[in-house]
């Protein structure tokens, strides 16, 4: 059996989000732009989904673009602003941001812009003060995530847009990792353009949504028909905007119950802590997603943990840690100034509303060994 503990690399499809698709790829399958009664059942279908974001979200649906997932969103946000603002040529971005935006920064780079980079400290919290001091007249965009993907480090975004807004620069969120697992109000917060990944919480692969705050004019990053009022030509990929959305709906329903993931999550840190020597659990004493976990252990290598872990049929990730062949701590581990010897050994455990405790007492269970073994082999492997 399958324990599948690698949810902020994605999750399941919730079965409801299932069934509501399923209508749009069998027999529902008109073209939302078409006049006709099976496209009038898409157009719909497409309405109803970004209510439902909308809702979870706390903004207006006509905020609401559908696109293909987290990397979209931002490339969008990012060359639609400098598109849109040639004059401001500075853009402001966290050292512990996803590649996605950092590959993005190079773009900007090379085609003229100023990028700087703002530090954090050993547990993943942004220096604020750096972030005020960094904010010019020429900023065009801040862009900040909402929670780290590896460490699950909250950055606190009422006080980031305070900062950010009280200087007069956009501010961009990637909220990849928090939406479902996080309450975010963008009725509240003053964000002016954020990201989304459908499957990060239960919805599928290849959906995404992008708010873009009323009165903030975008180019489509898409070039092509009308869709999404203009912002994103392309046809709507229905089956999957449906799905997005009633992961949505599925999301706030079980915002409120998300502390019991965060218990089962304490639960597996403190059984670790309690029978395994030399553990680091990274970003542990700051606000943090409730199902991530992020440790490191000394005297082992992380990709080797995963393995033993995945021949038990537990699927667990190195975060972006140490992939293989690549023998360099992450950059949000870098960024943490975690020692060597526990960055290397580091593991990412993410978890769902799906996990159940018998899950965690499993693995709980097989770590203590497992970890033993791969600490004496790597100790032979040295004399
Ligand atoms: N941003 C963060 C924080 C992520 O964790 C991810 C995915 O891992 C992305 C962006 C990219 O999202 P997608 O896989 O939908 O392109």
């Amino acid at each position: 059996m399958i324990v599948y503990l690698d949810n902020n690399a994605t999750t399941r499809l919730a079965p409801e989000a299932l069934e509501a698709m399923l209508p749009f790829l069998q027999e529902s399958y008109g073209n939302a732009g078409s006049g006709h009664v099976l496209g009038h059942l898409s157009e719909g279908a497409v309405v109803q989904a970004r209510d439902q974001v909308a809702a979870l979200l706390g903004c207006s649906p006509a905020e609401i673009l559908f696109n293909s997932g987290g990397t979209e969103g931002i490339n969008h946000a990012f060359r639609g602003v400098f598109e849109a603002f040639p004059k401001k040529r500075h853009f402001v971005v966290s050292a512990v941001e996803h590649p996605a935006v950092m590959a993005v920064c190079e773009w900007l780079k090379l085609n003229g812009a100023e990028v700087t980079v703002v530090g954090v400290d050993d547990e993943g919290r942004l220096d604020l003060a750096a972030l005020e001091a960094s904010i010019r007249p020429d900023t065009a965009l801040v862009s900040l995530m909402a929670a780290n993907n590896e460490s699950g480090v909250l950055f606190p975004l009422e006080k980031l847009a305070q900062i950010v807004k009280g200087k007069g620069a956009l501010l961009h969120v990637d909220a990849t990792q928090a939406i479902g697992k996080a309450a975010l109000d963008l009725a509240r917060l003053p964000i002016d353009l954020l990201n989304g990944s459908g499957h990060k919480f239960h919805g599928p692969k290849g959906t995404g949504v992008l708010f873009i705050r009323r009165g903030l004019r975008l180019k489509p990053f898409m070039l092509g028909g009308h869709q999404e009022r203009g912002r994103r030509g392309g046809t709507e990929n229905v089956p999957g905007i449906v799905g997005l959305g009633k992961a949505c709906e599925m999301a706030l329903t079980h915002l409120p119950h998300v502390v019991a993931m965060s218990e089962l999550r304490d639960q597996l840190e403190s059984a670790i802590q309690s029978t395994i020597p030399d553990v680091h659990i990274h970003g542990a004493g700051a606000s943090r997603l409730p199902n991530t976990s992020f440790m490191g252990f000394q005297g082992l290598e992380g990709e080797a943990l995963l393995l033993k872990l995945s021949e038990r049929g537990v699927c667990v990730s190195t975060g972006s840690a140490c992939t293989t062949g690549q023998k360099e701590p992450s950059h949000v581990l870098r960024a943490m100034n975690v020692p060597k010897g526990y960055a290397m050994g580091t593991i990412r455990i993410s978890l769902s509303r799906y996990t159940t405790a018998e899950e965690i007492q499993k693995v709980s269970g097989m770590l203590p060994g497992i970890v033993e073994d791969l600490r004496r082999s790597d100790l032979f492997a040295r004399v």
